[in-house]
């Protein structure tokens, strides 16, 4: 019998299903912290805009987010930091690729050319039901060009894997999948392509790049989105499994969903935010700023206009702070700020799991359901140090959420995350950390349902009490 789903935690499970790439997962997060957040755009000017008590966001690309509510006790006279919690929107899938066109292949059958996005568990993706989502630049009446999403919902591709019986044995102990070859998806059957030709504007002239695009699948976009093929000028499209997050075990102690890394964080930290701008006896008397930055290609490196190494977060830092204090500041006034500033970097993190329970180092095993995990690497894949890990951990101590160590096995490569970039970039303190999940990068990802709860206390005692703690150690970073 099903027990009764905590809030929190259906509307993590309602999230990850509504949020295929990181255009939606933005979007959605938009959603959730509600009307009242105010919009700024990067291309206008802040200045009078960012009041103390205020609640605001941003996205860069409509693929990143920086979101932040201002103490109400902020003052020029006492310019507090930024407490940051970050993490990243983007999940390993396969992306459609410019000219998707595949042509008829054997067995009169249409494929989509598709591209692989991050490191993922490419196997996983075989026999899965798949649909398409992404965002699409519409072209208007006017002259003029929209971004809208889309999400097809429908599984209208799928990569079947090849039958058992056509496979030697050797072939079947050595199952390795060609990323160019193998995973091309197979989206429909068509004898004869009977849809006009889309390769034409309005105004008559020709469009290449509409032209490299199966018009099945250029159709089944525009009709989706309720416009005409030939206003469809562009778009970035990905793969995804149409199966739902669901709660799983025998008593629902496990959440199985896709893009688990890093949504997860994103879901959580954005909760947490929201909840602490909602508490304004708390808020009115922090001088601080507290502020989300999801950032965009982690699982490609971060080198990007929207990826954590990019300068968007020290920028964040130095207008926000110009903002507060009329277009003001001067180097030392920026550098002080960054000084005091703290970046509490929560991405995903690796669970043992008890088949392979020789890849964790016995004392740093993070079990699911147990509480947030500090990573650790003293070869700087992570970034905590002795200070920026106490933090948490008292922060965890005095809010009554467990934490859990771990430091990859010497004999293993270890992974990294937005944590070191944000530090090399900025100068700004540190911790990486994360909540422990199975199957990282599969198409279909596992986590401890209780890890949600927990990891929003220990988001919201980060906000409530870095200060007076990094306050307490004033010498130690
Ligand atoms: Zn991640």
């Amino acid at each position: 019998m099903s027990t009764t789903i905590a809030p929190v935690v259906q509307g993590a499970l309602d999230h990850f299903t509504a949020s295929p790439t990181p255009f939606h997962n933005c979007a959605n997060l938009i959603a959730t912290l509600g009307s009242d957040w105010v919009k700024l755009s990067e291309n206008e000017k802040w200045e009078g805009k960012i009041q103390p008590n205020g609640k605001y966001y941003y996205t860069r690309n409509t693929s990143t987010i920086v979101a932040f509510c201002v103490g109400g006790a902020y003052t020029a006279s006492n310019p507090g930091g930024f407490k940051v919690i970050g993490g990243h929107t983007d999940s390993p899938n396969l992306r459609i690729k410019p000219c998707s066109k595949n042509g008829t292949s054997a067995g009169k059958i249409t494929q989509l050319n598709v591209e692989c996005y991050g490191g993922g568990l490419w196997h996983t993706w075989f026999d899965r039901d798949l649909s398409i989502a992404g965002r699409v630049i519409v072209s208007t009446p006017d002259g003029k060009f929209t971004q809208h999403l889309v999400n097809l919902k429908k599984p209208v591709c799928r990569v079947p894997s090849l039958c058992i019986h056509l496979q030697s044995g050797e072939e079947r102990a050595s199952f390795k999948v060609n990323k160019e070859n193998h995973l091309q998806p197979i989206f429909a059957q068509v004898v004869k392509d009977t849809l006009e030709s889309p390769a034409k504007d309005e105004d008559g002239k020709k469009n290449a790049w509409r032209e490299g695009h199966d018009t099945t699948l250029l159709k089944l976009i525009a009709d989706d989105m309720g416009i005409a093929v030939t206003q469809i000028a562009d778009f970035e499209l990905a793969l995804y499994d149409t199966q739902p997050a669901a709660l799983g075990g025998a008593n629902e102690e496990f959440l199985y969903s896709a893009r688990l890394d890093n949504q997860g964080t994103c879901y959580t930290s954005i909760q947490s935010l929201k909840q602490y701008a909602e508490n304004t006896a708390v808020l009115e008397k922090d001088a601080d700023i507290a502020m989300v930055c999801l950032f965009d290609h982690e699982e490609v490196g971060s080198a990007s206009q929207c990826g954590a190494g990019s300068p968007i977060m020290g920028e964040a830092v130095r207008r926000v702070s110009s903002a507060l204090n009329n277009g003001g500041g001067n180097e030392d006034f920026f550098q002080t700020t960054l000084r005091r500033s703290f970046v509490f970097s929560v991405d995903m993190a690796h669970a043992v799991h008890p088949n392979y329970a020789s890849k964790h180092e016995k004392n740093h095993s993070p079990e699911l359901n147990a509480g947030v995990v500090i990573k650790t690497n003293s070869n700087q894949r992570y970034t905590t140090n002795a200070f920026t890990g106490f933090v948490i951990r008292e922060i965890g101590r005095r809010k009554n959420v467990p934490i859990q160590e771990f430091v990859v096995r010497n004999d293993c490569p270890c992974g990294s995350t937005i944590g070191p970039i944000i530090s090399e970039k900025t100068g700004i303190r540190c911790v990486d950390a994360g909540m422990a999940q199975l199957s990282m990068h599969s198409c279909r990802e596992m986590m401890g349902t209780h890890d949600i709860q927990l990891c929003i206390d220990l988001f919201n005692g980060f906000f409530e009490l870095f200060r007076a703690i990094d306050e307490s150690c004033y010498e130690c970073s």
